[in-house]
């Protein structure tokens, strides 16, 4: 079995990557929060061909939580984690412990000017506020030259790809395609807190998505149709509160009204007390 190395300590962490960098290693690192499920596990074979040294990081990031939210009982499982990344191949775990992350009289944090305001920060005020600064400090312990993010997640790895560009980060941001069910359900920690029902009602967003593809391919530009649509599409399926579909720029994330280049459209919808999000690029 492979050897792995889980690292609790952020000073530990720091000294390892500090040797392996002294030697000309290149470092990949793929930052997580645990509960790994097959949708993690194709941007951690994509790490382990882009470094020497594969870190993946595990933590349940207490500041973007508010508190309403499910902090507390979001799904953990270490033990799973492990054996799965242990298969894979990884070289460390970073399994910091939020108080050493988080020290007494902590009052720093990374906040971007724009990008938060759009789709998930609307309702998530605190979300990547929380996000961008965990980042930067896994980025400041781990030090990797590689950083790899899901597209299924697309706010966040526009935020990330700013932030870096913003802040000097020298590490190379890469996006990964959204891996799905074979249904089309994309793949989530959260998805194993849907009931059987749930589960057939939450493929909406996924069928939303479709449906809008194919509408702008058959010529329709006006958002507001498309999104419409969508809107009575998902809205048919029981137990689904839709927080925002948007229809918006790629990069800016502000909305865009014709669909006269490709859009992203991006969704959140609660199905039952689970929020789940999906996105795609429209092509006209
Ligand atoms: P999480 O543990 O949910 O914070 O996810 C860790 C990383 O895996 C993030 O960069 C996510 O965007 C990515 N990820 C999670 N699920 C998927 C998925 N179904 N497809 C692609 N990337 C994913």
């Amino acid at each position: 079995m492979h050897d792995i190395k889980v690292i609790i300590r952020t000073t530990e962490m720091q000294e390892y990557s500090e040797r392996m960098r002294s030697v000309g290693k290149t470092i990949a690192f793929v930052p997580t929060m645990g509960f790994l499920h097959e949708g993690h596990l194709p941007l951690i074979k994509e790490g382990r061909k882009l470094g020497d040294n594969l870190v993946v990081s595990i933590f349940v990031n207490p500041s973007q939580f508010s508190p309403e939210e499910d902090f507390e009982s979001y799904p953990r499982n270490f033990d799973n984690d492990l054996k799965l990344l242990q298969k894979e191949g990884v070289d460390v775990i970073f399994y910091p412990d939020k108080n050493d992350l988080y020290q007494d009289g902590f009052q720093t944090y990374v906040e971007l000017e724009n990008l938060p305001k759009h789709l998930c920060g609307i309702s998530r005020p605190i979300f990547f506020q929380g996000v961008a600064t965990v980042v930067t400090k896994l980025f400041n312990i781990v030090k990797p030259h590689i950083a790899i993010f899901g597209r299924k997640d697309y706010q966040q790895l526009v935020i990330i790809r700013r932030m870096a560009r913003d802040l000097n980060f020298d590490i190379k941001i890469v996006g990964f395609p959204t891996v799905r069910e074979p249904d089309g359900l994309a793949m989530s920690s959260r998805n194993t807190y849907l009931t059987p029902e749930q589960r057939i009602n939450a493929l909406s967003l996924y069928k939303s998505l479709k449906q809008s593809k194919k509408l702008v391919e058959s010529g329709i530009k006006d958002a507001k149709r498309i999104i419409d649509a969508a809107y009575t599409l998902i809205k048919s399926h029981p137990e689904t509160v839709i927080d925002y579909i948007a229809i918006c720029d790629p990069e800016t994330l502000a909305d865009m009204e014709t669909i006269d280049r490709p859009a992203l459209m991006a969704l959140a919808v609660n199905v039952g007390k689970t929020r789940l999000i999906d996105n795609m690029i429209l092509k006209p």
